[in-house]
């Protein structure tokens, strides 16, 4: 009943929706059960109005961009998913400052103010999600953040009011904000554009990229980084004296050797540790990144607390759905 008054809302205000959508599809690591109706708002106001509609008939949603921060384990099913695709304007206003709706992705917000002659966007080019969830946790890469030309953001707060917040009174560190707890929803980002030099620009973007080709999972579906960390082996090391000297000296040894993976460190490492599996869960370029060989989930999410397990410290940088209290 709650599902139809939804449904007539959407189409009296022609928002585009679909129903039972399996996430395996859709979903970016390709895994997940079915949502019941997933909603592509096309502007800021009917974003607002969904989830106005949604907050006051009780009825529960999550908001999504391109899913490739999320494991979607395959026993989740949800009633609810909202999409910000759909609302991806992005504007250069006054040569001085950039406008982009949430939905916009974020390799095409940084490749157009790179490629118009701004700099502090480069690093950002690779990194496949949209500006609203990057926002979120201060998303960031070979010396980039998202946070750092920040100057505010429009969110819609708990009680369905539109507010600018400005980045001085933003909560944020690494892969962090203050958003990710009060649950506010991103809109709108407005930033400062820097005028730097061409060549240097298209120079970055193109070492980020062949950096990230050699050193990061391009073949299976994955999620990035599992942990926030910059060096998993490291912080794995900091629990252990003898996986520190193994690890230094394996570095050393390795430091001349142009490797295009972590395969020895890895298998090492799962030794050490006693982490078994049938169909390894993560990438050959380095433990810290999960991929879907099309076996399930029931094996990345034992491996995903067996690699928690050994060093408690570290955070998760991937949101796992469909349990509680993850990390
Ligand atoms: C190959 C690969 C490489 C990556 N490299 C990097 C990297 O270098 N650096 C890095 O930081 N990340 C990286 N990531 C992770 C990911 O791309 C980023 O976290 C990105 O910001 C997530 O965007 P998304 O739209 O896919 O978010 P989603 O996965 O759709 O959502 C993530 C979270 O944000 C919430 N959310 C989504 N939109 C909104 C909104 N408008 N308002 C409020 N909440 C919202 C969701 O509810 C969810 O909790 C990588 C991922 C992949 C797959």
């Amino acid at each position: 009943m709650i599902n139809k008054n939804l449904e007539n809302y959407l189409d009296i205000n022609s928002i585009s929706f679909k129903k039972d959508v399996s996430l395996s599809k859709i979903s970016y690591f390709k895994t997940g059960g079915v949502v019941k109706l997933v909603v592509y708002p096309d502007s800021i106001n009917s974003l607002k109005d969904i989830v106005n509609f949604a907050r006051a008939n009780n009825i529960k949603f999550e908001i999504f961009g391109k899913t490739t921060n999320c494991l979607f384990l395959d026993s989740f099913v949800a009633n609810l998913f909202i999409f910000t695709k759909h609302i991806n304007n992005i504007m250069i206003e006054d040569e001085k400052y950039l406008i982009a709706e949430c939905g916009a992705y974020l390799p095409t917000v940084a490749k157009t103010v790179s490629m118009s002659g701004y700099t502090g966007f480069e690093g950002l080019v690779g990194i496949p999600g949209s500006i609203g969830a990057s926002v979120l946790m201060n998303a960031g890469s070979y010396g980039n953040e998202v946070f750092d030309n920040l100057i505010s953001v429009d969110i819609l707060d708990n009680y369905g009011n539109i507010k600018t917040v400005y980045k001085k009174d933003i909560d944020f560190s690494f892969r962090n904000t203050q958003f990710k707890i009060d649950s506010s929803i991103v809109l709108s980002t407005k930033f400062s554009l820097v005028k730097g030099n061409l060549s240097s620009i298209k120079n970055k973007i193109k070492n980020v990229s062949v950096n990230r080709r050699d050193t990061q999972e391009h073949v299976l579906p994955n999620l990035g980084s599992l942990f926030a960390t910059r060096d998993i082996y490291s912080d794995i090391a900091q629990v252990n004296v003898i996986y520190k000297v193994i690890l230094y000296l394996i570095r050393k040894t390795y430091r001349f050797k142009k490797e295009i993976n972590n395969k020895f460190l890895n298998k090492l490492t799962c030794k050490f540790f006693d982490i078994d599996f049938e169909s390894q869960p993560f990438s050959d370029k380095t433990m810290n990144c999960i991929v879907n060989r099309g076996k399930g989930c029931e094996e990345v999410y034992k491996y995903i607390l067996d690699l928690k397990s050994i060093n408690p410290e570290m955070k998760l940088e991937n949101e796992i759905i469909g349990i509680l209290n993850a990390d």
